[in-house]
């Protein structure tokens, strides 16, 4: 069973507080929760040789700049990075709170690449590791034929994403709409208000209680969805599903999850 839940904290800034969504969690589940640096740097400080880590900085700089998605609308991503590229993840692998949030990634290659870094020691379902990025990463949609931005992509271990949040859930229709019309953007932002999550959103800490609980059970019984639009586990695709699932609703989760919820306490 389930020992430990890690989060990782890519963000620190305080429109994601980590420390409530601990409390939250430990609340809700009763599992030990134990927050950590940001994933890469805390998985970095592990090794104790000054050559391994070295080395291992210089393929993952390689790596990470492999799965940057350049066209969204073509699957293949495989491509020679330029050494600018490499040379600029190196610089902020480093100093990753510095990292601009510009670039697009491959999600499941970014879990993979993690899951490499996780200790050894840590790498058994016991674990749970949740890692917390500004980073925006997506997967490729087999409908549309394009990639889309996420906010969470699930697996060992599952990121997630606050720039996703923004980006991937889909705004109201007259929103595109009117944009389309050729309003100032800043001008429906203010129209719209309230009706999407913005860039450092002071409700982003209580909406991520609701991805960090799909982790969660994406963890123990694979399946991290429901389909009641009212229940924390909704697989929103718009933003309105999104303030719906996670702020508005009569309740926090169905009666089925609350009581799986319960019996994961017990
Ligand atoms: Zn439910």
């Amino acid at each position: 069973m389930l020992k430990k839940i890690f989060l990782y904290n890519g963000i620190k800034k305080n429109y994601l507080n980590l420390k409530k969504i601990k409390n939250y969690l430990e609340e809700k589940t009763g599992f030990k929760i134990e927050i950590r640096d940001e994933f890469i740097n805390y998985c970095i400080s592990k090794i104790s040789v000054e050559e391994e880590k070295i080395k291992l900085i210089d393929k993952l700089s390689d790596d990470i700049a492999r799965i940057r998605i350049i066209n969204p609308n073509k699957k293949e991503i495989e491509r020679i990075p330029h050494p600018i590229e490499i040379n600029l993840e190196k610089k902020y692998i480093l100093k990753w709170a510095e990292k601009p949030i510009g670039n697009f990634y491959n999600g499941f290659e970014l879990i993979l690449i993690f899951s490499n870094l996780i200790p050894k020691e840590e790498t058994n379902l016991k674990y749970c590791h949740i890692v917390f990025t500004n980073q925006l990463f997506g997967t490729w949609d087999e409908k549309n034929f394009r990639y889309h931005a996420r906010v969470v992509v699930f697996g060992f271990p599952t990121i997630i994403s606050t720039t996703g949040l923004v980006e991937g859930p889909a705004k109201p229709r007259e929103f595109y709409l009117k944009k389309q019309m050729g309003i100032d953007p800043l001008i429906l932002k203010e129209e719209f208000k309230g009706r999407f999550i913005d860039y450092e959103d002071p409700r982003i800490t209580e909406i991520m209680k609701g991805y960090v609980m799909q982790a969660i059970f994406f963890h123990l019984f694979g399946n991290p969805f429901c389909s009641d639009k009212n229940c924390r586990l909704y697989n929103a695709h718009w933003q309105e599903e999104v303030i719906n699932a996670q702020l508005k609703g009569d309740y926090e989760f169905c009666g089925e999850h609350e009581g799986i919820l319960k019996k994961i306490k017990a």
